[in-house]
C-alpha cells in the first residue's frame, strides 16, 4: 500500500468560486488564471469546475496545448506572450492570443509569416515594474503593432503590485487611463485581489481571477476565505502512523525544539516537506486530526510531522490528518493560516505539492 497521502481536487468548490468571482467582477468575462498547473491542482483536474470561464490564461505554451486538447475552443491568453519566434507559429495553430510587453515581441512578430492575423494584448507598466512598455512608450508600441498585417485586434493591459493591501491601485490606475485614453481596445486589468477589493474601479472588460477560483484570500489576514464565501478548491490529507506518550520534559523530533510541559499524547503524520508541507512551519501551526483543530509541535521533517493529540483523544494510527483543506466531518482548515504560519502564501503551498503526491477529484 502507498503511504497515505493525498491530495484532492474539490471540483464544486472551484465551480462556485469562479461563480463568486464572476459576481464580484459585475460584468466583466473572466479569464481563468491556469499558469502553474493551475496553481499546483493540475489543469486537467480543474477544466471541468472551470467551463464556465470566458478563457483561460496561463504563460507556458504546453498547458496552452493542454488546454487544447481538453477540447477547449474558446480564448486561450498567454500572459507573458511568446519567448521566441516559433511560439508564434503555435500561436497560429492554436488560436492563441498573446501578450506584448516589449519591443523584441514586436520585432518576432513583424517577422513572422502568418496566413491569420493575431489577436495581441499590449501590456503596460503602470509601475509594477516587471512587465510591460513604460507609459510614454505605449502609444508608440500600440502604433506600430497596430500597423502590421500579422497584428488582428488589440486589447490592452496592465497588473497591480498592491491590489491586496494599502497602498491600493489608485495610481497605477491612473497612470493607465491616462495613456490610454483614447486608445480603442478592450481592457484587462483585475487580478483576484483587484476583483474582489476594487470591481468597480478595475474590473475592465475582462478580469483575470487566479488564487479566488481555487479558495484562498488573496488579502489574507485582512480577509479570509470565508469573508469572500470562497471554498478551498484543495484538501491536502493524511493519516496518523504512529502515537507516542510523553512525560513532562521529554522532547519532540529533531532539534528538541518542543518539550512537552506535561504528559501529552502526540500522533505523527504521514507528511513532510518532501510532500511540499513547509519545513517552516512550527509549533502551533493549525492541523485537523479527525476533523478536530489542533496544533503540530516540533519540526517539520522529510517525511513526517508531530501533533499535539489532547483535543483529540480518540485519536489513534490510522485517524485522519488534514493539513489544509476539508475533512470527512465538514471542518475547513484554510490554506491561508497554514501558509501564514509558514510565512509565505497560500500561492506557494498549492504549488508546492510535491509530484510524490497522488492526487484525486471529487
Ligand atoms: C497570475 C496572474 C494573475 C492572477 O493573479 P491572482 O493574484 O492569482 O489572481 C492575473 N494577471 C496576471 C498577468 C498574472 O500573471
Amino acid at each position: 500500500m502507498p503511504r497515505p497521502i493525498l491530495a484532492t481536487v474539490h471540483v464544486d468548490a472551484l465551480r462556485h468560486n469562479i461563480e463568486r468571482a464572476r459576481l464580484a467582477g459585475l460584468d466583466s468575462r473572466v479569464w481563468a488564471v491556469v499558469k502553474a498547473n493551475a496553481y499546483g491542482h493540475g489543469i486537467e483536474r480543474v477544466f471541468d469546475g472551470f467551463r464556465s470561464a470566458d478563457g483561460f490564461a496561463l504563460l507556458d505554451l504546453v498547458e496552452a496545448e493542454r488546454v487544447r486538447a481538453l477540447g477547449w475552443r474558446g480564448p486561450v491568453l498567454l500572459l507573458e506572450g511568446v519567448f521566441e519566434p516559433r511560439d508564434l507559429e503555435l500561436c497560429s495553430r492554436l488560436d492563441l492570443w498573446h501578450t506584448v510587453h516589449c519591443d523584441a515581441q514586436i520585432d518576432m512578430l513583424a517577422a513572422h509569416k502568418t496566413q491569420a492575423p493575431q489577436r495581441v494584448f499590449l501590456k503596460m507598466n503602470s509601475g509594477m515594474n516587471r512587465l510591460g512598455f513604460a507609459p510614454s512608450r505605449f502609444r508608440s508600441a500600440w502604433t506600430r503593432l497596430n500597423a502590421l498585417p500579422q497584428v488582428d485586434e488589440i486589447s490592452l493591459m496592465t497588473h497591480f503590485s498592491d491590489a491586496d493591501g494599502a497602498r491600493g491601485i489608485a495610481h497605477q490606475l491612473a497612470v493607465f487611463e491616462n495613456a490610454t485614453r483614447d486608445l480603442p481596445g478592450e481592457r484587462t486589468i483585475a487580478n483576484s485581489a483587484a476583483t474582489l477589493r476594487h470591481a468597480t474601479l478595475a474590473r475592465g472588460d475582462w478580469v483575470r481571477p487566479g488564487i479566488v477560483l481555487y479558495g484562498s484570500a488573496p488579502d489574507f489576514p485582512e480577509h479570509d476565505a470565508v469573508h469572500w464565501q470562497l471554498q478551498p478548491g484543495m484538501t491536502l490529507a493524511t493519516r496518523l502512523l504512529a502515537v507516542q506518550t510523553l512525560q513532562a520534559g521529554d522532547t519532540v523530533g529533531y532539534g528538541s525544539s518542543f518539550t512537552a510541559e506535561g504528559p501529552l499524547r502526540i500522533g505523527v503524520a504521514a507528511v513532510g516537506y518532501a510532500d511540499g508541507y513547509p519545513r517552516h512551519c512550527t509549533t502551533g501551526t493549525p492541523v485537523l486530526v479527525n476533523g478536530v483543530r489542533t496544533r503540530m509541535v516540533g519540526r517539520v521533517s522529510m517525511d513526517m510531522i508531530t501533533v499535539d493529540l489532547t483535543p483529540v483523544p480518540d485519536a489513534d494510527f490510522n485517524s485522519e490528518v488534514t493539513l489544509w483543506g476539508r475533512a470527512a466531518n465538514g471542518t475547513l482548515l484554510p490554506i491561508d493560516e497554514v501558509a501564514k504560519a509558514a510565512g509565505t502564501v497560500g500561492y506557494e503551498l498549492m504549488c508546492a505539492v510535491a509530484p510524490r503526491v497522488p492526487f484525486a477529484v471529487d
